[in-house]
């Protein structure tokens, strides 16, 4: 680490958004790369990193110094590293890509920590009985630190003694963190005897992490397989070796299950990190995962950026869930920042799911990854029935949802005592609320987009933007009164349709919205899980990973509703949701079985899920991609442009189009501009352009040239997402 004297010329990365590092003078003391520091900035202070030497070239007077240099574990470059080449590959500015590293309170102004007084170097002008006690403390405990109030009480004196020492050089303050280890996970404690194909798995992985060299491996297997035990011997292993270990979970509200399971393993838990822990624990964590205090992180995708001392293993469980791409602020993929940041730090990444993406897959198939899998329910529990409902068969009156078959088998369950669930990927009471005498519906002021009623928090409420209002009792419209009406079925209102149907049944919505907090989700999920209800409806929510051991039947409301549209993998998502979803029946000794309502029982996809025919669904679906040349066997960005003002946005999008050349030297292909999907999104119009690359082109550097040739004005904001997800 090269290290600089006070005065020397540096270079720091600060996360202001400017588009290069800026030159200060070291501060008192001197630095050296990686340190945190606190810059000028015209008139403010702000946070910054030491990237290195400074760079010069300009008038050397004008340059100012470093204000000083925070009391925090360096910046390893190891990390510098990391977020470089995440920027790059991203085209991410490096100042937001620094926010990320950062994203931690009390950072920079020390909020957290707490003020300690330890001997200082000089003697007091003059001795009285009081300050010789204190002294004598100080050097009785050489080496402690006692905060204000614990050092007066040992010496009995009052505080003001101590700060009058202080004043005089004899007591030295300072700040020093609050912040402690978190408890030794213990990785010799045994772990539950494995089946053979789990021991297999589990060996495989345990010799990876102790190679200590970088590699990634697929854990395939399905719902209650056991992937989870195998890869907590990973874990062990990573901890065994002294090295750390991170496990990415897709949901928050998964935490407090895995979290237990930990603490049955390693006989004590692991840190936590994600957007429910206290600013104060985020904190701790921060700093323990970089000092070496933590041992093994359970988080969001965010903890990717925490600055591990030594990353040893990424675990990344339900690798195909579509909330590791962050799809606001910086556009990446958790799971592929996974595998970038274990790459430069020879760690290990696990990527396990029952229903792993395409990406996954085609890595696994071009050598890139290994592949483990197991192939049967933990305990030979069967994989649940699977059957479709043809809804052209069933008599429905209008309004209601559930098919008479689907009843029938939901009155079975009832009567044996056992839980239903009833899926929908839908939040709220009803998509769309429509004015029966005019036609008129509802729709954002903002956005474009149909305002959702959610009849529990009495409200319509826009999926884009959260605008909220109570739901009218005129048209907007054509002020007719009472003739407001919901079309079309939300989760909350599928549970009324059951409430009807089952009066005698406990029925219970779980969706994201309708709890305050994410624990009062988790205590919620908890109480189902033990029987607090009878019927379960649920949005995608309940489809990851969560244990429902009385849950034996699983009715999918609507089984076509994500083949509509034209996302590129509505097929992948639609057989992903609906065999995970499926996975959640019937885990304990009771056998399962999962129903679709379906239109189309003869849809290619429906057909796949029904069959259970993975292999066979993956290489058909792989066969059009492939042909298609789309991800992942080529490369696609999107951009999305956005404005106030219409005809700005399109113009600034067709000058883009026009100025193509450096996209088409590499072979790509543009598409756009188009209005967006959601056109109109808080106030700002929409318009997209797609790029269409081969998969070896050098879509970056050509997509950066294009940029940087087209210059704008005014309130336009442009976004590239490099491998989309998401088409809206
Ligand atoms: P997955 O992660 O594949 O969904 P889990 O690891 O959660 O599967 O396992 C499903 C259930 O089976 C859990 O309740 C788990 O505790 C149990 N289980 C898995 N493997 C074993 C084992 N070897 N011995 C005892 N119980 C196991
Ligand atoms: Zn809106």
């Amino acid at each position: 680490m090269p290290h600089f004297a006070h005065g020397d010329l540096i270079a720091v990365q600060t996360t202001q958004p400017l588009d290069r590092t800026l030159d200060y003078r070291a501060p008192e003391g001197g630095c050296a790369t990686g340190d945190f520091v606190e810059v000028p900035l015209g008139p403010r202070k702000v946070l910054g990193v030491v990237w290195g030497p400074g760079e010069g070239g300009y008038d050397l007077a004008k340059v100012r110094a470093a204000y000083r240099v925070l009391d925090v574990p360096p910046m390893r470059e190891e990390m510098q590293v990391f977020l470089a080449r995440a920027a790059e590959y991203t085209l991410t500015p490096m100042p937001a890509m620094l926010r990320l590293a950062t994203r931690v309170p009390g950072l920079g102004q020390d909020v957290s920590l707490r003020r300690v007084y330890t001997r200082g170097a000089a003697d007091p002008d003059r001795m009285t009985d009081a300050r010789t006690r204190v002294l004598a403390v100080l050097d009785e405990y050489q080496g402690l630190s006692f905060t204000l109030s614990e050092l007066a009480e040992m010496a009995g004196v009052t505080t003001s003694v101590v700060k009058g020492l202080v004043k005089q050089g004899a007591v030295y303050e300072r700040e020093a963190p609050r912040d402690t280890p978190y408890p030794r996970l213990d990785p010799d404690l045994p772990g539950k005897p494995l089946a053979k194909d789990q021991g297999q798995a589990a060996q495989a992985m345990v010799q990876a992490v102790q190679s200590g060299d970088y590699g990634t491996t697929m854990l395939r297997g399905v719902t209650g397989s056991g992937k989870t035990e195998v890869y907590l011997e990973a874990v062990a292993a990573c901890l065994a070796k002294g090295r750390q270990a991170l496990v990415l979970l897709p949901e928050i509200a998964l935490t407090a299950e895995f979290l237990h399971r930990v603490e049955v393993r390693f006989g004590a838990r692991p840190a936590e990190w994600h957007h429910g822990v206290t600013q104060t624990e985020r904190r701790r964590c921060w700093k323990m995962v970089a000092t070496g205090g933590a041992q093994l992180v359970v988080g969001a995708r965010s903890s990717l950026f925490l600055p591990f001392r030594d990353l040893g293993l990424v675990v990344v469980d339900e690798e195909h869930d579509t909330s590791y791409k962050q799809e606001d602020g910086v556009l990446y993929s958790a799971r592929d920042m996974a595998v970038l940041r274990a790459s430069i730090c020879s760690a290990q990444v696990v990527l396990a799911s029952a229903t792993p993406s395409l990406e996954t897959w085609a890595n696994v198939e071009a050598g890139k990854y290994n592949a483990l899998t197991l192939t049967s329910r933990f305990g030979d529990r069967a994989m649940p029935k699977m059957d479709a409902i043809d809804m052209r068969d069933e008599e429905l009156p209008g309004g209601r949802w559930v098919s008479p078959s689907l009843q029938a088998q939901m009155q079975d369950r009832l009567d044996k005592g056992e839980q239903s669930l009833l899926f929908l990927n839908r939040r709220g009471y009803a998509p769309v609320t429509i004015c029966r005498a005019c036609g008129e519906m509802v729709a954002c002021p903002h956005c474009d987009a149909r305002m959702v009623e959610h009849r529990f928090l009495k409200r319509l409420i826009c999926h884009q933007c959260g605008e909220t209002k109570p739901v009218p009792p005129e048209c907007p419209s054509c002020k007719v009164e009472g003739k407001m009406a919901a079309v079309g079925p939300g989760v909350e209102r599928m549970a009324e349709e059951a409430a009807a149907l089952f009066p005698d049944a406990r029925v219970e919505v779980l969706s994201s919205d309708m709890y305050a907090s994410s624990r009062a989700l988790q205590a919620r999920i908890e109480a189902i899980a033990a029987g607090a209800a009878d019927i379960v409806v649920g949005t995608q929510l309940v489809a990851k990973g969560h244990n429902f051991p009385l849950l034996t039947l699983v009715g999918v409301i609507d089984a076509d509703l994500g083949l509509q549209g034209s996302d590129l993998r509505a097929a992948e998502r639609t057989f992903q949701l609906m065999r995970q979803v499926a996975g959640r029946a019937g885990r304990a000794d009771k056998p399962g079985a999962a129903v679709l309502q379906t239109f189309q029982p003869e849809h290619p996809v429906i057909k796949a899920i029904l069959s259970g025919d993975e292999e066979g669904f993956w290489k058909a679906e792989a066969e059009q991609r492939r042909a298609a040349g789309v991800p992942p066997y080529g490369r696609m960005a999107g951009i999305v442009l956005s404005s106030p003002d219409v005809q700005a946005v399109f113009d600034l999008g067709n000058r883009l189009a026009r100025a193509d050349a450096p996209l088409r030297r590499i072979g790509a292909d543009l598409y756009g501009p188009a209005p967006a999907p959601i056109a109109r999104i808080r106030g700002r119009h929409r318009v997209r352009l797609l790029i269409k690359a081969e998969k070896s082109a050098p879509l970056q550097a050509a997509v950066t040239e294009w940029l940087a040739s087209v210059r704008w004005k005014g309130d336009i904001r442009l976004s590239v997402d490099i491998d989309p997800q998401s088409f809206y």
